[in-house]
C-alpha cells in the first residue's frame, strides 16, 4: 500500500473491500509487476500527478471469483479471471461505438482505486475477462494485461511476410516478438542493450536480437539479405534514440506502432516520416475485449506461443517478498517478475 505522497509501498492490514452494484469481488493468486508500479514505489513526478494516496496499487491481475454485486451477469463464483486494468466511462462517443480503448475518461485500477497487491481487489464486471478454457495458469493470468500490449502493438498491422523491427527487449517487447512469429512476420529483429534480455529474445523464434551498444540496425538488415528495410515496426522502449533508428531503417510506407511511453519531447527527422510516407501509430491499452479473445485464442491455438510467453516470466515471488520482487523487477536483467498471494 501506497500510504502517503512519499517513497516506497507497506505491507498493511485492511479491511477486505466491499462490493458495490455491477462489481466482482476476486480472491487474488498473481499480480505482475509493472514498470508502472516501479514508477508508484519510486514516487516520481508521474506518480505524484496520478496518485492520491492512500493507495493499494497493482494491476496485472489474476484470481478467483468469490463475490459477487448486485446485477452482474456472466460471471459466477468460482470463475478464473484476469483484469483489463482500464475503467471506462461507457458513456462518452468512443465507448458508445464500442471504442472503449479510446475512451476520453479512462481511469486505472491501481492508480485510481485500488488495485491487486493484495488479498482482495473489487473490479467491475466489464473489466473481468474469465479463462473459459483450461490451460491459463495463474502466471499467465497475471500478465494478460501486459501480453494484450503486446498483443495490441504487434497486430495493429499486417504481418504475414512482413519483416518487423522491435525496439525494447523488456517482458512486452519479449512477448511482442512471439507474436509476430506465431503470426506469420518473416524476419523479427529485436534490439535492447540488456544482454539477459536479449539471450531470452533468442528463445522468442528472432532472427536477429542486436545489442544496439555496439552492432547497427544497418548491418542487420544486411545479414538477413533485406534490401529495402523494415516494413513493421514496435517501438516498446520509450527511448528517443530508437524511433530515431527505427524512422532511418524502414521502407517506404512502413508503419510504426508505438507503445514506449517517452519520459521528455524530442526530435525525429521528420523529413523522412513525409517522404517515405511512414505511418506513426500510438498504442495504449488493449482493444475491448478483441485483444483478450485474441490472446485467449492463440494461447489456446499454439503451444509454442503458450511456452514462450510462460518463458517471459522468470520470475514468481511469494508476496511477503514483495520487496525481493520490486527489486528484481527494477534490475534490467529480469523478466516478467509475478508477486505470489496464493500462500497468505
Ligand atoms: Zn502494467
Ligand atoms: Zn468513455
Amino acid at each position: 500500500m501506497k500510504r502517503g505522497p512519499e517513497l516506497g509501498l507497506e505491507m498493511s492490514e485492511v479491511p477486505e473491500p466491499d462490493v458495490g452494484p455491477g462489481d466482482v469481488k476476486v480472491k487474488v493468486m498473481t499480480t505482475g509487476i509493472c514498470g508502472t508500479d516501479l514508477h508508484i514505489l519510486q514516487w516520481d513526478r508521474w506518480a505524484e500527478q496520478m496518485l492520491h494516496p492512500p493507495l493499494i496499487p497493482g494491476h496485472e491481475i489474476y484470481g478467483e471469483v468469490v463475490g459477487l454485486g448486485e446485477g452482474v451477469h456472466d460471471v459466477v463464483v468460482g470463475d478464473r479471471i484476469s483484469a483489463e486494468g482500464h475503467v471506462v466511462c461507457g458513456v462518452c462517443r468512443n465507448c458508445r461505438a464500442g471504442r472503449r480503448q479510446l475512451c476520453i475518461r479512462t481511469s486505472s485500477i491501481g492508480v485510481q482505486r485500488d488495485g491487486g497487491f493484495a488479498e482482495f481487489v473489487v473490479i467491475p464486471q466489464e473489466n473481468v475477462w474469465v479463462h473459459r478454457k483450461e490451460g491459463v495458469t495463474p502466471e499467465i493470468g497475471a500478465v494478460f494485461d501486459p501480453f494484450g500490449n503486446a498483443v495490441h502493438t504487434a497486430l495493429k498491422f499486417p504481418l504475414v511476410g512482413e519483416d518487423v523491427l522491435i525496439t525494447g527487449a523488456g517482458p512486452i517487447g519479449l512477448m511482442a516478438a512471439a507474436v509476430c512469429r506465431f503470426a506469420g512476420a518473416r524476419y523479427v529483429t529485436i534490439t535492447d542493450v540488456s544482454p539477459a534480455r536479449l539471450a531470452l529474445a533468442e528463445t522468442m523464434g528472432v532472427n536477429a536480437a542486436l545489442d544496439v551498444r555496439t552492432q547497427s540496425i544497418r548491418q542487420a538488415q544486411e545479414a538477413l539479405g533485406m534490401s529495402e528495410g523494415f516494413d513493421v515496426a514496435l517501438e516498446m522502449s520509450g527511448q528517443p534514440a530508437a524511433l530515431q533508428e527505427i524512422v532511418a531503417n524502414m521502407n517506404h510506407g512502413g508503419k510504426i506502432a508505438m507503445l514506449g511511453l517517452p519520459s521528455q519531447r524530442f526530435e525525429i527527422d521528420w523529413s523522412s516520416v513525409i517522404t517515405r510516407m511512414l505511418t506513426l501509430q500510438g498504442i495504449y491499452g488493449r482493444e475491448m475485449f478483441e485483444t483478450w479473445h485474441a490472446m485467449s485464442a492463440m494461447l489456446e491455438s499454439s503451444s509454442w506461443l503458450h511456452d514462450a510467453i510462460s518463458s517471459v516470466i522468470t520470475d514468481v515471488i511469494p508476496a511477503t517478498e514483495w520487496e525481493r520482487g520490486f527489486a528484481i523487477a527494477a534490475g534490467a536483467s529480469a523478466g516478467k517478475v509475478v508477486l505470489d498471494w496464493r500462500e497468505f
